[in-house]
């Protein structure tokens, strides 16, 4: 980000800033690594909205995630072919379902017995066959943080193994129902291989259960997305380890080579290509505490509000022109009116002054999709910045 001479663009904060050659580096690795295996990717929408990063993933023949309807039409619009488009998500509405299927997207991804029925009446109406994977829920701990822990059999997402077999049974029997696969999708920010080595393990044993109990063979199974990235420190490694998840599945999967495999993957391709940038309006002088009071909130960035999730933090004006500056222990926090509106605490920084740039990294997944207006503030600006093309 630096390399872009950060200090001399005419940018207004607080402001998304992205870095389209990180994207692109990180999409030629996706690419390389799910080529080895024969795997097929799909970008999960919700994590990145931005036209110019969503269209650089549609043109390089990702499949896309969806899970809802307004995001079934934006990937169209974006350029993905609906044959290559898969909708998850434990709410579909009928309106939504009718659209999917008017637009013959590649799946639905089926999170409950209810919807299967529910699909079975609107494509039975519309004379057409819904393809279908069913999304089961493996009781797999992703050890991750609870709000973004999906696979435990406590969670409301997908169909609890208990279930499985009514739920093969019925997709199997329903007149208008095909279906194709397996979807498993079992949390986020997942940095160890072992629990995609767990589930690996699980999706092989109902891969065969289907062939012993129903004689049936899926065209696919889909293990969801998950992969984290290094929100310490992002300039380490900044392309996420697609090889670790790719390699650990191929090597714990035990399936008919027939069956294709799928992922779902959001973060891991957009996190590190996105910064929030913002500007220091105060350095206030508590109780024994200083605040570094900045232009950007948590409508812009809810991560660390919502899920006590933390971003590296950098002055940019002091790492640039002051350096070698002493340093200081600050709370960065934004100026709206919640107490959650921190950015992080005890935070250790170059003397900061007002007007400085702050750098808030690793803010490309679930920053500006997940941004609002709240204290009616404007939306942040966004900038997309590229050296090469
Ligand atoms: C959010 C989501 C993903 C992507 O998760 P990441 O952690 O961003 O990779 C994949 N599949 C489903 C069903 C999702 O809801």
């Amino acid at each position: 980000m630096k390399k872009y001479d950060i200090l001399n663009l005419n940018i207004s904060t607080p402001c998304y800033f992205y870095d389209m050659d990180l994207l692109n580096k990180t999409l030629d690795s996706l690419q390389e690594a799910a080529k080895k295996h024969d795997y097929l990717v799909h970008y999960a929408l919700k994590a990145n909205y931005e036209e110019p990063i969503v269209k650089e993933i549609a043109s390089r023949n990702l499949g896309a995630d969806c899970v809802s309807g307004g995001e079934v039409d934006f990937a169209i619009k974006m350029g993905f072919e609906p044959s290559k488009i898969v909708y998850a998500g434990v709410g579909k509405t009928p309106l939504e379902i009718k659209r999917a299927l008017q637009i013959d997207i590649a799946c639905f991804n089926v999170e409950s017995i209810e919807e299967l029925d529910m699909i079975q009446q609107i494509a039975e109406r519309m004379n057409k066959t819904a393809t279908v994977a069913l999304r089961i829920n493996p009781d797999i701990d992703a050890h991750t943080h609870h709000y973004i822990t999906t696979g435990l059999a406590e969670t409301k997402f997908g169909i609890s193994l208990p279930m499985f077999d009514l739920a093969v049974k019925k997709a199997l029997e329903l007149p208008n129902i095909k279906l194709a696969g397996l979807h498993f999708h079992i949390g986020s920010q997942i940095t160890l291989a072992d629990p995609y080595r767990l589930l690996s393990v699980k999706a092989s044993e109902l891969v065969a259960e289907l062939k012993n109990k129903f004689q049936f063979t899926p065209e696919y199974i889909n293990l969801g997305g998950g992969l984290g990235i290094d929100y310490d420190n992002p300039d380490n490694e900044p392309v996420a380890d697609f090889s670790m998840l790719f390699d650990t599945v191929s090597q714990h999967l035990d399936i008919d080579s027939s069956i294709k495999v799928h992922f779902e993957l959001g973060r891991s391709i957009v996190a590190q290509c996105g910064t929030l940038l913002a500007s220091v309006i105060y350095v206030k002088n508590g109780v024994g505490k200083r605040f570094i009071i900045v232009d950007a909130g948590m409508n812009d960035l809810i991560r660390p509000a919502l899920y006590e999730a933390h971003h590296k933090i950098e002055n940019l004006t002091a790492d640039l022109m002051r350096p070698g500056s002493p340093v200081q222990t600050y709370d960065v926090v934004g100026p709206i009116c919640e107490s959650s509106d921190c950015f992080d605490r005890d935070l250790t920084l170059p003397v900061t002054q007002s007007g400085d740039l702050i750098a808030i990294r690793s803010a490309g997944a679930y920053g500006s999709a997940m941004s609002s207006t709240y204290n009616m503030r404007q939306p942040a600006s966004r900038y997309f910045f590229e050296t090469k093309k």
